[in-house]
Order: C-alpha cells, then structure tokens, then sequence
C-alpha cells in the first residue's frame, strides 16, 4: 500500500473441527499480509497443529499469533482430550462437543476485555460471540465457511420452511426466492430423521441465522464471478452484508504450506509428487471425502472396485475406521493394493489435497462437496464427481451439477451422519460409470473440463491484486480501519 495506515489487530475464533480451521488459518494469513496483527484462538491440542502451519508465517515476519483456552471436554461430558469434531465418534458426542464450546464464552469474554481486538471473526457455530463482541463496542464477522449458494438456500428454507409443506422425505420442494429452480428433498436436509428439538439444533440455527443480520457481516470463502446471482440475491435480497475474499487456499504458495495445509500428510509429499510426475497431464482422478466422512468397509470395498474396473489411475484417500479394534487390513479388498501398483495410489487418513490437486497430472475430483474441497478443486480447474455425505454438500453439489454445470453426480440422495454409515449407498457400476464419463473424451466431458478451467483461471484472478476478492478485503479492512480508532499508526 505505502501510505500509512492504522494496523489492525483481529481475532480468529474457528470451531474446531479442520474444515472450519483451515480457511481460518488461511484468512488470519491474509489481513497479516495486510500489515495487520492476526491472532487465532484456540484449545491446547489445536494449536499444537496450528502452531506448525503458522510457524513459516511468522518467519516471514507475519504478525499471526496463537492464544490458547482451555476446552471443557470433561464439564461437558467428553472424554479428556476430545477438542476436535474430528475426535467425536457418536451423535451424542455432537451435542456435548457444541455444548462445551458454549462453555468458552466466559474466557472468551476475558480474552475480549484484556485484548480489545478491533474485530473478531468467529465461526458460525459460536454465534454468543456476536453478543459478547458488541458488550465491547467490536465488530464481529460471521464466518460459514460455505458459498453463497449455500448461505441463499439456508437462510431461505430458514425463511420460507418449504420443506414442512411435503408429505414425505422424498418429495421434491423448491426453494424459494432463488435465481434458480433449485429443487431439493427432506432427504437431503441435515438431521432430516431426527427431532430437532430435541437435539438443539433448531435454536442454534436460529441463532445463527439471526446473528447473520446482527454482526458486523459475513465473510465468505468464495469470489464474485463464480456465483454472481447467488451474491447478489445473499446481499440484496436476503439483506446480508457480506465480503468474498476466496478462494483463501490460494495464499498457500508454497511448498511447506501446502504441504502442510491442516496436519502433517500420513504420505511423503516428495513420493506423492514424483508418483504423480509419472504419470501423464490431467490423466489421475483424486478421491477424498474430506477430513470427517468415513465410510463402513462395504462402501470402502464399492469404491475400490469401482475405482479399479474404471481403470483409471488416482490416488485415493481413505479414511481408517474410527473403530480401532477392526482389522485395518481387511477394509480394503483382498490384494487390492498390490494389484493397483503403480495405477493407484492410496493415502490412509491424510492427504497434502492442494499440493495434489495443483499437480498437473490431476485430471478430476470425486468429492464429498466439502465447500473447502469443492473450491479447491474449482480453482485447480478440475472437474468433480459430487458425492455429498452431510452438513450443507447437498445444497454444493447443486451449485456444481446444476448452476455450474461442472460436475457429475454419484447419485448419492440421503443426508447421513458423518460417523461411519455401514450403509452402501453408491455401487461399483455407478462409480465405474461416472468416473469412466468424468475423464473420458466425450463432448460433454470436454465441455466440463473447459467450463471449470475457466472458473479456475477466474478464481485465480479473483486474488491477485486488483481482482475482486483483493478488492473486497481492501474495502474490508479500510471499512474497519474507520470503525475502529483505537490502534497505533504504522508503516504498511
Ligand atoms: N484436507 C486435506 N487432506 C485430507 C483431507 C482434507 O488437506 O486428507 C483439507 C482439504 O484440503 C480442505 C479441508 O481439509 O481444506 C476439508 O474441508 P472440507 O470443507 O472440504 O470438508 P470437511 O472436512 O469440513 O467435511
């Protein structure tokens, strides 16, 4: 920038869970780019991962620093040392791991009134933070960590409840009010079986929805160009203030930090890459679910079938049953491994997905529409095989299939839990066929291919200085350089 300008010091408050986590990490790396001073909250177990990602940061001489708070696993009924989403193995985990996040507002308060940031971003799941952050006089933004297609079909059938207008849980609805027909099912809707009364859920989701309109606004992992009718439709139609500044993996320029983007990688990421230079350009298919969805051995089993019968090389990464006891061998098919040598590679538990996805030799991305993942892909210019498993994927997986016309669908109907389905939802044949179709020569294969490089080039463009995503966050940050006048001056 060059001219003087007021450093602003931010909070970052993610839930802890890596899907949350990680575009925080990557948004607190951004306004420290800034010039600005980032400082992201968490529990002990946490920041140790976090501490690593952020390490090369600070050598650079970004101010990004860590404060940690004690998490009440134990007051709140969890066993010692379960601080992640990714450690809780029962639904009724779910509800004592929210309620111990509710359980930080007091330390947090504390941490407000000693710090005094000038803002805080904090995660949707904590929305008490929009209350205590006023108490202070500071902003807080929101944020979701989805796209606005997203953010648009949440806050409409949180407005309109078309779905309490249907007979059963497979009948179609459309949700309205959106610049497209978008069609869904109960089937589709998180906890569609369960009493959300019972559970919590529908007052944690009110107050989410009305601490949307009651923060400073929200900030989204997206970029204009890609969902411009979904943008418009969030702020002007749906009455939020809202800032694109994605895709935030992008700031992960080098080496170490896409390397080590979430945890360390459960593969050498030097073997990932020379196993992938080996093979030829945009000829390997990359499977993941994400950092939550596991399956049960059946489905494992469809999928290595499938995979193999397509015969296309991939690298696949599977997630190890949370269930320790089960042989670790027998989830995957006898002999599956050795037969794919040198055709697929598997990575149990962790992957470095950006540092594969930006390979060359990646030709497509069977996903569970994670929106991290679903942008990531889209800003590698890869096409997607959609296979949402929980959360918000449904409603992703129709911005990819149907508005962005850059995907296949697996034809996964059924929102379901994130903790080990033993269900098979999807067979061998359909994953044969769709993966056959996403990275055959077909006309409508090509289509889609050219389709998502575009939207990968925009993307691209999107975060380079004068791109919008630059632009919004420059307004961003000048908008609360003036709301706030309590930081010292500096040199930016
Ligand atoms: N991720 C990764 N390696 C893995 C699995 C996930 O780096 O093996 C990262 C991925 O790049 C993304 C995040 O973890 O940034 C997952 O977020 P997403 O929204 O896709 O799904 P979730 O894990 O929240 O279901």
């Amino acid at each position: 920038m060059g001219s003087e300008a007021r450093q602003l010091h931010l909070f970052f408050f993610p839930l802890m869970a890596q899907g949350h986590t990680i575009p925080m990490i990557d948004i607190a790396r951004l306004f420290a780019a800034r010039g600005n001073k980032s400082t992201i909250i968490t529990t002990p177990l946490n920041a140790l991962h976090i501490s690593e990602n952020i390490d090369e940061d600070k050598k650079s001489g970004l101010e990004i620093h860590l404060e940690t708070i004690p998490f009440p696993a134990v007051e709140a009924g969890l066993p010692e040392g379960c601080e992640s989403v990714s450690s809780i193995t029962s639904q009724e985990m779910v509800f004592k791991f929210f309620k111990a996040t509710d359980m930080l507002q007091q330390t947090f308060d504390m941490l407000l009134d000693e710090q005094r940031p000038d803002c805080v971003v904090a995660d949707m799941f904590l929305p008490w933070t929009t209350d205590v952050a006023k108490k202070y006089g500071i902003p807080r933004l929101v944020f979701h960590g989805t796209s606005y297609f997203s953010l648009c079909v949440i806050a409409s059938i949180f407005r309109y409840a078309p779905h309490e207008k249907v007979m059963s849980d497979s009948e179609i609805f459309v949700v309205p009010g959106l610049p497209d027909k978008i069609e869904m099912k109960k089937l589709q809707l998180p906890n569609h079986g369960e009493s959300n009364e019972k559970n919590g859920f529908t007052e944690k989701r009110a107050k989410i929805q009305e601490t949307e309109v009651s923060s400073f606004g929200v900030l989204v992992n997206s970029f204009y160009e890609l969902e411009p009718a979904y943008a418009e439709c969030y702020t002007k139609d749906l009455g939020r203030r809202a800032w694109s500044i994605g895709p935030v993996s992008l700031c992960n320029r080098n080496f170490i930090h896409k390397a080590q983007r979430g945890m360390k990688a459960s593969i050498d990421e030097h073997y990932c890459l020379s196993w992938l230079d080996s093979k030829e350009p945009r000829s390997v298919l990359y499977v993941s679910f994400g950092s939550l969805s596991r399956f049960g051995t059946a489905q494992l089993h469809e999928i290595a079938m499938g995979l193999e019968a397509s015969n296309i090389p991939f690298i696949w990464v599977v997630k190890m049953p949370l269930n320790k006891e089960k042989d670790q061998d027998q989830i995957l098919p006898d002999g599956f491994e050795q037969r794919m040598q040198g055709k697929g590679l598997v990575i149990r538990d962790w992957a470095p997905q950006v540092l594969i996805l930006d390979h060359p030799a990646v030709g497509g991305f069977m996903t569970h529409c994670g929106w991290n993942s679903t942008l990531e892909g889209i800003s590698a210019g890869l096409p997607l095989i959609t296979w949402p498993v929980f959360a918000e994927q449904f409603n992703n997986e129709k911005l990819v299939t149907q508005v962005l016309k850059i995907g296949i669908r697996v034809g996964n109907e059924v929102w379901n839990s994130w903790i080990e389905p033993e269900n098979v939802s999807v067979t061998k044949d359909r994953i044969e066929e769709v993966v056959t179709e996403l990275m055959g020569k077909g006309e409508e294969a090509k289509n889609r291919r050219k389709r998502v490089s575009e939207f990968g080039e925009m993307a691209k463009k999107a975060v380079e200085k004068g791109g919008s995503s630059y632009n919004n966050l420059s307004a961003l940050i000048e908008e609360l350089r003036a709301h706030s006048p309590q930081s010292t001056h500096m040199q930016v």
